[in-house]
């Protein structure tokens, strides 16, 4: 996990929140490479879940909502729970849950021990306005209720007719007494999350549930995950978030242990019903409260999996096996020699066509071993070089980030040479 942590520093994924001021704790900034791979975990999901589906649409709701969403959520009162945590894992356990502490002190090798019970809410509050009193508002614990709220306003505007599904991706904070793993717990995190709308039948329920557990664990293995570290665990009863008729995680082996990084909720008719509404049958004119099967996942989390899982180490040379997708350059340009002006010109002339395709990077600092090997700890998939033949043959070297094989290739075939790799 070091070994991450400072990769992730030293190469600009990942930095504490505001450290010159000493940091605050469960608060991250993303660096250039960050962002990167966090948007492109962003879209191949807007992509996957919303443009290549007939039947989902998306929203993109305030982090700020009147403060009775939360009241009829459950959130402002089941929050309040006197909970333990792990000292080891961070989890949470409610403190009167014995059984369920005694289990979880087995899944440990070593002593655990518990926080002392605080009843605690998750939800952050915020105070709005500028003369006594403000109004107390809370900043959004989960990004789900603002498409509950908005069923209807869907519905209306858009004739979707059930099933169908909303999805979102967007921030939420909780006030989380134990923030750590670097991003893996933070009091600020982005989730990505599907809420599908079902008639309520049990039956249809269990279909629908199964279908989107193998869709979401497959999207992970499909981008690169190693299946061998993934598996789905399912909630005990006493575990089950308040709306969850049934519960199931999707966890990653993290060098801190097997933690979830996605749910999958069977969430019934919970929050349509405790918001009043319904739905209306266009057909038939049946008017009845869905229910809604929910795959929610953490962006932060899963971006730092992807990195962990990508992580590969050959003596003294840290290679980044990101799936190109995921990859924050997707391709890097250098002149064989920095100082030669005809393989400098020749190399910028490419690299200038290169970057209105794809997100492409410059180098032609040190020696071209150095620059692989740059290249490489971030995970660039491939690296092109301009060198004396270039100016003869119109021809570059491209060299492949795991398998660190060269061919030559035209350079008028390079953009379509990594748009077929890419769509592989
Ligand atoms: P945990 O038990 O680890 O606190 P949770 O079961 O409360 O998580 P959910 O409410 O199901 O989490 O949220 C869905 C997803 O949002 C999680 O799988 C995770 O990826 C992400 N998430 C939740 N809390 C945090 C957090 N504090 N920091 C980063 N990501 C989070």
């Amino acid at each position: 996990m070091e070994k991450i942590v400072s990769l992730a520093k030293r190469r600009g994924f990942i930095y504490p929140g505001s450290e010159i001021y000493g940091g605050l704790k469960g608060f991250w900034d993303y660096g250039p490479l960050g962002v990167e791979l966090k948007n492109n975990i962003k879209r191949i999901w807007w992509e996957d879940m919303v443009y290549a589906r007939d039947d989902v649409v998306g929203v993109d709701g305030a982090i700020i909502m009147n403060p009775q969403v939360w009241e009829a959520s459950g959130h402002t009162e089941s929050f309040t729970d006197p909970l333990v945590e792990c000292k080891v894992c961070n989890k949470r356990i409610r403190a009167d849950h014995k059984n369920e502490i005694k289990k979880h002190e087995k899944s440990h090798d070593k002593k655990v021990e518990w926080t002392e019970p605080k009843t605690f809410n998750l939800l952050t509050e915020v105070y709005l306005g500028t003369t006594e009193p403000k109004q107390k508002a809370y900043l959004r614990g989960e990004i789900t209720q603002s498409v509950f709220v908005n069923f209807k306003n869907i519905v209306d505007s858009t004739s979707r007719k059930i099933p169908f599904g909303i999805a979102q991706i967007g921030k939420a904070f909780r006030n989380e007494i134990t923030p750590g793993n670097l991003t893996y717990r933070s009091r600020e995190f982005e989730q990505m999350e599907l809420e599908y709308f079902i008639k309520p039948d049990e039956k249809e329920a269990e279909k629908v549930f199964k279908y989107w557990k193998k869709q979401r664990m497959d999207w992970y293995i499909l981008y690169g995950m190693s299946k061998e570290k993934l598996r789905f665990r399912e909630h005990a009863s006493d575990e089950r978030a308040h709306y969850a008729k049934f519960a199931e995680d999707i966890e990653y082996k993290a060098p801190f242990g097997w933690s979830e990084f996605e749910g999958i909720h069977h969430r019934g008719d919970w929050d349509l019903g405790r918001h009043k509404l319904k739905y209306k049958g266009p057909d038939s004119g049946e008017e009845y409260t869905p229910w809604v099967i929910e795959t929610s996942g953490g962006v932060d989390r899963t971006a730092l999996f992807f990195l962990i899982d990508a992580y590969h180490q050959d003596k003294d040379r840290v290679i980044l096996k990101l799936h190109p997708e995921l990859a924050p350059y997707k391709v890097a340009v250098f002149p064989l020699l920095a100082n030669k002006p005809q393989l400098v010109n020749k190399a910028r002339i490419i690299y200038d066509a290169l970057k209105t395709q794809f997100h492409t990077s410059w180098d032609d600092r040190g020696n071209i071993g150095k620059r692989y090997f740059a290249q490489d700890e971030i995970g660039t998939p491939w690296c092109v070089t301009v060198d004396f033949d270039t100016l003869k043959d119109d021809t570059v070297t491209i060299r492949d980030r795991n398998s660190t094989k060269q061919i030559r290739v035209s350079i008028v075939k390079i953009v379509d040479w990594i748009e077929k790799k890419l769509n592989v």
